[in-house]
């Protein structure tokens, strides 16, 4: 894998800390890189003028401060495959709770009629809208928050 580098040859402390996530094996660091921030840079949310709470939410699901099962399991180490959700009986991780959780399904459904979005993670963050990703992002997510 590539390591990234300064033109002086030492890696800045940025730089460290970005190779240390992406060589990572922990799982919670390899699922922050596959489905919510692959380049590993500071989202546009932080750079505009849109609603602080629904930033919050934006924030806090991105960095897995939730409630999803995924996150659950993860405290008592019960193995990923078996963090399912009791509703649907799959894995309820934040892809599920984003596209095809049953608790916030008439959020969703309100939602998406007004403006579809593309619920795929890590698509879903690269919205044009940032306004509107953040505000379906909080809306989704306040249920399991
Ligand atoms: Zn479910």
């Amino acid at each position: 894998m590539c390591k990234i580098q300064d033109i002086g040859g030492r890696p800045s402390e940025r730089e460290r800390e970005i190779n240390k996530i992406r060589s990572s094996t922990r799982t919670k660091y390899q699922t922050y890189i596959l489905k919510m921030n692959p380049e590993l840079e500071r989202h546009a949310m932080y750079d505009n003028n849109i609603s602080e709470l629904h930033r919050r939410s934006t924030a806090r699901f991105r960095l897995f401060l939730h409630n999803l099962a995924i996150e659950r399991g993860r405290w008592t180490r019960k193995p990923a495959e078996q963090r399912l959700c009791s509703s649907c009986g799959v894995v309820q991780d934040e892809q599920h709770a984003l596209r095809d959780f049953c608790i916030n399904s008439d959020e969703r459904q309100h939602l998406m009629t007004q403006r579809p979005l593309n619920l795929m993670l890590p698509t879903f963050f690269n919205d044009e809208d940032i306004a509107v990703m953040t505000k379906f992002c909080h809306v989704f997510t306040k249920k399991f928050m």
